[in-house]
């Protein structure tokens, strides 16, 4: 009761002291405002692979963001939802933000964020569906002192009434940053960076990776292989920006 307490008044000092402002309309008060929130343009479900729209096709079940017919020899990744481009100063820094100045109140927000885009876009995941976070290197983790992907995952599964997975997945090697390798290259990388634990959970189920950005994809790619070895029946992606 008193620890409630205490730690009430302290968010309330550290409001006082660093008053949030609307990362779109500067209006003080929330991070993201309800107005702003309601105004929000997604970029519509596009295949993991090429880029293409994918509208979905309700007579026959298939969500948005199915990946295309074209590239579905070429990729483990089912389905991808990733609501905004990378390019938008506004979403970078957010996601800076969070990863670098460890602003951990972004990371509910991407969750909702997320969750509305779901609904916008009218996708359900099946009931027994698994949420699972792409994880960070121990040192990189211990170094950050969370991992991102965690944070955006937990709240979005709750929110979608999914299982939540976190430890199904760990990173067992210290990879080099993608950006700038070639695709060659970045499966050599990321080749054989995960391990799965406790794997019956996931037979045979649809298992959901979460993470900040999807840059080259080969991480998610990498983490969808895995799981798939491990009995998943379906892996989709959900990233904040790509
Ligand atoms: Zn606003
Ligand atoms: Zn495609």
């Amino acid at each position: 009761m008193l620890i409630t307490l205490l730690y009430r008044l302290k968010s309330l000092a550290l409001e006082c002291l660093f008053p949030i402002f609307c990362c779109q309309c500067e209006k003080e008060g929330a991070l993201l405002c309800m107005d702003c929130r309601k105004k929000i343009v997604f970029r519509p479900p596009v295949c993991f692979v090429c880029g293409a729209i994918v509208p979905a096709r309700a007579e026959s079940g298939i969500p948005a963001g199915r990946t295309c017919i074209i590239c579905r020899a070429r990729t483990p990744i089912y389905a991808f939802f990733s609501p905004f481009s990378y390019r938008d100063p506004k979403i970078r820094t957010l996601i800076h933000d969070l990863k670098y100045k460890r602003m951990r109140v972004i990371a509910p927000l991407f969750a909702a964020v997320l969750q509305d885009y779901f609904s916008y876009y009218a996708v359900s995941l099946p009931d027994d569906a698994f949420l699972i976070p792409i994880p960070l290197h121990t040192k990189r983790r211990r170094l950050r002192g969370f991992n991102q992907a965690e944070l955006i995952a937990k709240p979005l599964a709750e929110g979608l009434r999914c299982a939540f997975l976190p430890a199904m997945l760990v990173k067992t090697k210290k990879t080099k940053p993608q950006v700038g390798l070639l695709a060659e290259e970045r499966r050599e990388n990321m080749h054989g960076s995960f391990l799965t634990a406790n794997a019956g959970k996931i037979a045979g189920k649809t298992v959901v990776l979460v993470d900040d950005v999807k840059t080259t994809g080969t991480t998610l790619e990498e983490a969808a292989y895995m799981l798939k070895r491990a009995g998943a029946a379906r892996v989709w992606a959900v990233t904040v920006a790509h």
